[in-house]
């Protein structure tokens, strides 16, 4: 028997893949999809923040247009920077055109003198804080990477290590930097400049695609304990599931604190893994076409807010005729909490200091979720345990999987792509 640990995407797609293999798949809350759920609210409908859909593996992009066929629309990406009251496009670093002249100057020169001087450590031992100086130089460091990422991340960036950064922000050539500052653009950059989403019902309506494929799925039931030994797994509702292989898509500390019988040094380990909270604030406003973008990145403190998305620009039909939804995204130490009545207060004001508010403006709906595991701190101790943890794992038969089981910054398309692999190797044992 494989038994499943959550039915988010990840999850889902192990299912999916493992075809007439039995399993189980053993969820938590009351309905699938995990982080990538959508709910209705006051004729709203919200996702978990935006999760929009961009692909680099051609099977992944060709399962999802599957199970969505007729259902998806492509989008060319309209995202944007504000700061210095100014937006420019997304990303900074070849898009500096329109800032003030003096900012522009010191991004130019910083990453010219990047190219003159040798990096000044091994890849591997660079923190974010040296990668981003050697690959983007002072100037962009200062007025963009360096506060948005202490925005996102909420520590220093000398504590991160640099090893996941390159997929998702290249560096670019001199010709790009200088034509972005020239305002001349001649070709699309980031690794997503357009992105696929459902023309109606959020992005919920992926995850529940893979429900025809999936035969045996418990809801509101919450894994409890597991005795790795023995192979056997306790529940919240009493019930004691054997199993041949676990495969665990909650948050790899979550899993390890409930083995009962792993080595102290393991349980160590894990407890030491970090990771930032995210309160993801949706919010429905009585007028319409409150911004032409699809999201704006916010660098500077004084925005409460990373980063504002505009759902009913991508997709008309989330919110009611008339009005304009929004996400706005808050992180936060996963100990430091606010109150939602002024959290949602800071936020309006802040909307209002960036232009998007009218003081006139009605708020519809404000609701706020908080995302206990949003995004993994890559730190030094990440690096050296988790491959210990992981190992442990799979010698007891248990195999973490999916964003917060591989304990990664990845996609949506990663955790389908991960539950698909380990189905294959698990139908081919
Ligand atoms: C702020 C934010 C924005 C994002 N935006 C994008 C985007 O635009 N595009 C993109 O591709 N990706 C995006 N992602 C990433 C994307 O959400 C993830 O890659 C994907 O949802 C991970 O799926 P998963 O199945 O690995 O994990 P999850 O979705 O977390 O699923 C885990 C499941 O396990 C269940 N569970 C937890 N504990 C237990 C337990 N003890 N017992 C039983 N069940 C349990 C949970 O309820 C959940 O259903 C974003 C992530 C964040 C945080």
């Amino acid at each position: 028997m494989i038994l499943i640990i959550g039915a988010g995407l990840a999850g889902l797609s192990t299912a999916y893949h493992l075809g007439d293999r039995s399993c189980r798949v053993i969820e938590k809350e009351k309905e699938a999809g995990g982080l990538c759920r959508s709910y209705q609210k006051d004729g709203f409908t919200f996702d978990m923040t935006g999760h929009l859909l961009h692909f680099r593996q051609a099977a992944i992009k060709a399962l999802v247009e599957g199970l969505l066929a007729g259902r998806l629309e492509q989008h060319v990406r309209r995202s944007f920077i504000y700061s210095h009251r100014t937006y420019t496009e997304y990303p900074f670093q070849v898009n500096t055109y329109g800032l003030p002249p003096e900012v522009v100057r010191e991004c130019l020169l910083g990453f010219i003198a990047t190219l003159a001087k040798p990096a000044a450590t091994r890849p591997e031992d660079r923190s974010f804080k040296a990668w981003i100086l050697d690959n983007m130089g002072a100037g962009i460091a200062k007025h963009f990477m360096v506060p948005f990422n202490e925005k996102l991340w909420q520590v220093s960036l000398d504590e991160l290590t640099s090893d996941w950064v390159s997929w998702l922000v290249p560096k670019p050539d001199l010709k790009d930097v200088i034509n972005g500052a020239l305002g001349i653009k001649d070709k699309a950059f980031g690794y997503n400049p357009t992105f696929l989403y459902p023309a109606q019902g959020g992005i919920g309506m992926l995850p529940r695609a893979f429900l025809p494929g999936v035969r045996d799925i418990v809801y509101g039931c919450e894994l409890i304990e597991v005795e790795t030994t023995r192979r056997r797994a306790t529940f919240s509702d009493s019930r004691v599931e054997e199993y041949d292989t676990l495969v665990s898509t909650i948050p790899v500390p979550e899993l390890v604190r409930r083995c009962t019988d792993l080595p102290k040094a393991i349980r160590a380990a894990a407890d030491g893994l970090r990771c930032v909270s995210v309160y993801n604030v949706n919010l429905g406003v009585a007028r319409e076409k409150i911004s032409d973008n699809h999201w704006i990145y916010f660098p500077e403190p004084e925005f409460p807010f990373y980063r504002v998305g505009f759902p009913t620009n991508f997709s008309p039909s989330l919110g009611p005729r008339g009005c304009s939804s929004l996400y706005v995204e808050v992180s936060h130490q996963p100990t430091r909490t606010v109150p939602d009545t002024m959290l949602i207060q800071q936020i309006r004001d802040g909307l209002e200091r960036a232009g998007i508010f009218r003081p006139d403006d009605e708020l519809v709906v404000a609701d706020v979720k908080d995302i206990r595991y949003a995004y993994v701190l890559f730190d030094q101790h990440r690096a050296r345990a988790l491959p210990a943890i992981l190992e442990e794992l799979a010698r007891r038969g248990i195999q973490s999987i999916g964003r917060y089981g591989r304990w990664e910054h990845t996609s949506m398309e990663d955790a389908m792509a991960q539950g698909k692999q380990l189905a294959e190797q698990l139908r081919a044992s």
